[in-house]
């Protein structure tokens, strides 16, 4: 494939064909980079087995499990808002209510989905590759070819990099795949040299990859073991972002891939300055160990670092957002995203600052268009 070069996106064919980018309800355009599809149950993907997995799945009752992922509940009330929930079913399953809701509830000019399930975080590598490329053909019919507004994540088999890399390769034609998604918490720290492969792969295709909240439940979400609550484990993941800047940086990804973008997708915000300044603080004593890192860390996360708004983890007071910009000497790190269908705020106020200021306007817009250089593309073809 050619990547074509950037374009408007009112010239890419990628929604409205209109003049200019359609304006969201903050006044200006915005593009929405964390919203959430569901695969209903695995039947939606038996069509998109070959005919040998398709009676693996039945001859050994694997069409009948449901593959949902711990980290991510459909009952918990985090996991839908009430208003975003459909009938009947899992949040996130219906086409109609994600329109009605996030496409045009915002008036985004365009969104990035990201399906969260747990075929790709099967022990099995051969089954879970199949069931990564089977969600992604899924993804790219059921819901890309009906939704011109749509963007999605590729998903990769998370405990096999090289097929991961392999199914980056198979889809990065179609240019509607704007990034490459995982979960942060696997079974080892995300700079080892295991996971290159995928880091390769989405560097050469212009793809970042999304490193979103959730575990492969291979390990505890925190070092001292399982805590007893779904509570415990969705704050747990900060922690696991945390460790992952801590790992990209010195194991040296970076340094390897300087292209390469990593975007945090429901990660707060808010705690990356502190754990930055340790970070930098302690390099500078001992940074000899990893002489492949030759700038702060910050430096390196500011370049190459994104983070999308919600949740976003603002204690009380405002100006939270504007200082993070202020600590981290960049506008550029934060991407808006309403996480549909998730229930972090009411209605659609999903922005913490004044949607007049500056700092919106990139945020909502120029920092999505930056960060994901497929949504520019002129063409759309496979
Ligand atoms: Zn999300």
């Amino acid at each position: 494939m050619t990547l074509a070069a950037p374009d408007t996106l009112a010239r890419s064919g990628a929604s409205s064909g209109a003049a200019s980018p359609r304006t969201s309800v903050f006044g200006s355009p915005a593009i929405d980079c964390d919203l959430h599809i569901a695969v209903p149950s695995i039947k939606a993907l038996m069509p998109y087995l070959d005919a040998y997995w398709r009676q693996q799945f039945v001859t050994r009752g694997i069409d009948r499990l449901s593959w949902n992922l711990t980290s991510d509940p459909p009952g918990a009330p985090i996991s839908g808002r009430p208003d975003w929930r459909p009938a009947t079913g899992k949040p996130g399953t219906s086409l109609p209510l994600l329109r009605e809701k996030a496409l045009d509830g915002f008036g985004v000019e365009l969104a990035i989905a990201n399906c969260i399930y747990g075929g790709a975080a099967l022990h099995s590598e051969d089954m879970a590759s199949v069931v990564c490329s089977a969600m992604n053909d899924w993804i790219a019919k059921e819901w890309l070819d009906a939704e011109p507004r749509l963007r999605a994540s590729i998903v990769v088999p998370m405990n096999n990099p090289e097929l991961a890399a392999q199914e980056i390769e198979r889809c990065a034609s179609d240019n509607r795949f704007a990034q490459v998604s995982m979960l942060v918490a696997q079974g080892e720290p995300l700079g080892k040299r295991r996971h290159w492969p995928i880091y390769a792969a989405a560097e050469k295709h212009g793809l970042p990859v999304c490193l979103h909240a959730g575990s492969l439940y291979h390990h505890p979400m925190t070092t001292n073991g399982y805590g007893s609550y779904f509570l415990e484990d969705y704050v747990a993941q900060a922690f696991a972002f945390e460790s992952a800047v801590l790992s990209l940086v010195s194991e040296g990804v970076f340094a390897k891939y300087p292209a390469l973008k990593i975007v945090f997708a429901e990660s707060g915000v808010t705690w990356l300055p502190a754990a930055l300044w340790r970070f930098n603080k302690t390099w500078r004593g001992v940074r000899a160990e990893i002489p492949w890192v030759k700038r702060p860390p910050m430096d390196i996360v500011r370049d190459n670092i994104r983070l999308t708004l919600q949740p976003f983890d603002e204690p009380d007071g405002a100006g939270r957002l504007e200082r993070f910009c202020e600590q981290m000497k960049s506008d550029r790190m934060v991407l808006f995203s309403s996480d549909f269908p998730h229930w972090h705020y009411e209605g659609t106020d999903a922005l913490p600052i004044s949607p007049k200021s500056g700092l919106a306007r990139r945020i909502l817009y120029d920092n999505p268009r930056e960060t994901f250089p497929r949504l520019g593309l002129r063409e759309l073809a496979r």
